[in-house]
Order: C-alpha cells, then sequence, then structure tokens
C-alpha cells in the first residue's frame, strides 16, 4: 500500500487536484490529472470517471486514488481552483467527456 500513498501524496503535493468553479452558479467540478488524462470525480459522490474506479468499485467497494488524492486535498487545502463562467460549462463538459 506504500505505493498507493505515495501516488496520492505527490498528486495533492503536485496540485494536480483541480477544483472547477463556475459562476454565478457556482456549479463544482473536480478533476485529478494523473498520467496524461484527467479524471472526473465527485468527491461527496463518492465517484471518479477512471477504469480502476469502475472496476474496484464492482469488485470490492474500493475507491480509487483519484479520489483518495481529492479527499486529501481538501482536508489539507492544497487542490487548485480555478474559475470560469457558466458559459464556458458545456464546453468543458464536452472536452472532459471526450477525454475519457
Ligand atoms: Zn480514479
Amino acid at each position: 500500500m506504500t505505493q498507493t500513498s505515495d501516488r496520492i501524496e505527490s498528486l495533492v503535493s503536485e496540485k494536480r487536484v483541480k477544483k472547477h468553479v463556475f459562476y454565478p452558479s457556482k456549479r463544482e467540478i473536480w478533476t485529478v490529472v494523473g498520467k496524461g488524462k484527467e479524471h472526473w470525480l465527485d468527491p461527496e459522490a463518492e465517484y471518479c470517471s477512471c477504469p480502476g474506479f469502475y472496476f474496484g468499485n464492482i469488485s470490492s467497494k474500493k475507491s480509487c486514488y483519484h479520489l483518495e488524492s481529492a479527499k486529501l486535498a481538501i482536508q489539507k487545502n492544497m487542490y487548485e481552483k480555478v474559475e470560469f463562467s457558466d458559459d464556458e460549462y458545456s464546453d468543458f463538459i464536452c472536452s472532459l467527456l471526450s477525454d475519457l
């Protein structure tokens, strides 16, 4: 498990956890930038878009390291906050989804 916690630590310390906030609605989208891929996650709903989460969740109800990183980043207040306007919301979702 040491490897996983190292991975979580480095994701957090490199500020790869991002919170995207859309104004004026204040909708929030969380992402974690992994190896060349950006994953969409929801720390409150315990959801991540990566395959590891999908399969891990089916077999053992285990969350993935992106989700763990996001929780740690929130706890330590070490995430990157990016602000957008609501006009950009649908484009943002589209690019996120095409990336998956
Ligand atoms: Zn994940």
